[in-house]
């Protein structure tokens, strides 16, 4: 019997996936055995792969079944090679409370074929080295676009050579031209780049092309679902075994349409099950600076970005980006990152001691929740200004201070068994705790369970080194 389909995502049970796994209960898979295996493929917590004895020949019947359960509604597409290949796609699912987002959209900054070579290896350079410490996660751009602006396939080898010897992030080889197409991929012949693009007239040479060198091709047609579809149907049946989706980016007037099609797509994949919407999807926010006369620069930057966000949201797999300046990437990636976390979840740290610079037994000692966001804000806010001190972060089920306090998530007994656990009272000799200025409520309240004396500190962290230097004695 077919398996439900709740929004898209098959109801699997664990013994429907149980019956096609070997029962050798070996522990190969680091879990105890079959069944509790089959638990977490469910949940998909673990890959299909880590179960090494399905792989092998004899059970090849079983695995094809398996992978077939267990097919994401938009297929996986790899593209690039070695540690920086990225995947794209492979959502299970219309909408992130469904289930957790997969493969984050991947963003790729462009070069062009015109630019000066210091040009592509410093833009290149700086695509690569930009990272963000946001809430314990290292934020990443992802790939290098490279236009063909001048229409010489001279220029284009030079610039995907270029390109390809100052990084190893993946590429997006950007032609409708097949030949010049052809003198890129010759000059990276084994990079996996994404071959963009496939329309109503080249397919045939692209699709050749793509299969010669084992890369992923995007089919496009932008603002026309029907010939989009029809190309991609095309390609699938010319051979082409990995293929994106470009219906089409366009800013102002035409943004609605933009972000219709990239929904009906995405919809037809999740809750229609229609294969060759199925397939990841990319987006172009650089339209943004086509045409743009006298427009300012920092304002197609930041109409860039604010089409960039609408398309992480509405269901864009792979962007390819022109502006690289932080103030504009930072919103971008920043989003990115809340979109691809689990919903369901509180983003939460790990409750404990944390101890800043070299505290003795006279420093300070605060506390903050476990809630991600406060922790890492109060943590920057020690950090940067050099404090020696002592933080208990209180187990909060990831609530922050002022609804943990009302949602009695904080409250003064796992303040006190925090206080407790931390071994803080063998740290100093003191019994001075300082709280958030925000769960002052509970000051009274904390001092009788713990026996510390109670200082309300700030309600900002970003006060906390001014409130030490008028307040703190130990
Ligand atoms: S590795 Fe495979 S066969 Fe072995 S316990 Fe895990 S699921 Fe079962």
């Amino acid at each position: 019997m077919a398996e439900k389909k709740k929004g898209g995502l098959k109801e699997l049970s664990p013994i429907t996936i149980y019956k096609s796994l070997p029962k050798i209960n070996c522990k190969e898979c680091g879990v105890d055995n079959c069944m509790a295996f089959a638990t977490k493929i469910v949940n998909r917590e673990v890959e299909l792969d880590s179960c090494k004895p399905l792989l092998k020949p004899e059970n090849a019947k079983s695995y094809a079944i398996l992978k077939e359960l267990l097919k994401p509604a938009v297929k996986e597409v790899i593209v690039g090679i070695g540690d920086k290949a990225k995947k794209i796609g492979g959502k299970l699912v219309m909408y992130r409370h469904e289930f957790t987002y997969k493969n984050p959209t991947a963003i790729a900054i462009d070069v062009t074929d015109e630019m000066p070579e210091q040009e592509i290896v410093t833009r290149v350079q700086k695509t690569e080295n930009f990272t963000f410490e946001y809430i314990g996660n290292t934020l990443k751009l992802d790939m290098v676009a490279v236009r063909c602006t001048s229409e010489d396939p001279e220029k284009f080898k030079a610039a995907v050579k270029k390109v390809s010897e100052t990084t190893k992030l993946p590429m997006i080889l950007c032609t409708l031209n097949p030949a010049i197409a052809e003198v890129g991929l010759m000059a990276a012949p084994k990079a996996r780049p994404l071959l963009y693009a496939a329309n109503a007239t080249n397919w045939k040479d692209m699709a050749e092309l793509a299969m010669m060198y084992d890369c992923p091709l995007v089919a496009s047609s932008p603002n026309d679902l029907t010939t989009l579809v029809s190309i991609a149907k095309t390609l699938m049946v010319y051979g082409v075994k990995d293929i994106v989706l470009d219906p089409g980016t366009f800013i102002n007037e035409g943004l609605p349409d933009t972000i219709n099609n990239f929904t009906m797509l995405r919809r037809a994949a999740t809750k229609g099950g229609d294969e060759l919407a199925g397939l990841p999807l990319l987006g172009v926010p650089m339209v943004a600076w086509m045409d743009k006369g006298d427009t300012a620069d920092d304002l197609i930057k930041w109409r860039e970005a604010y089409v960039a966000s609408m398309l992480i949201v509405r269901y864009a797999d792979v962007l390819i980006m022109h502006g690289n300046d932080g103030w504009a990437l930072l919103p971008t990636t920043v989003l990115r990152q809340n979109i691809y976390t689990d919903p369901r979840k509180p983003v939460a740290v790990a409750p404990g001691l944390k101890v800043y610079g070299t505290p003795d037994e006279n420093s300070p000692v605060m506390f903050t929740t476990n809630f991600a966001l406060t922790y890492y804000t109060v943590a920057s806010d020690i950090e940067s200004n050099k404090l020696n001190a002592y933080l208990i972060v209180v187990e909060t089920e990831g609530s922050a201070i002022d609804s943990g306090v009302a949602g009695r998530k904080l409250t003064a007994e796992r303040v006190a068994d925090a206080i407790k656990a931390s071994g803080i009272e063998s740290k100093v000799k003191h019994r001075k705790l300082i709280i958030p200025g925000k769960a002052s409520r509970i000051s009274g309240e904390i001092e009788e369970l713990s026996g510390w004396k109670v200082l309300v500190g700030p309600r900002d962290s970003s006060e906390i080194p001014k409130y030490l230097i008028e307040k703190w004695q130990p």
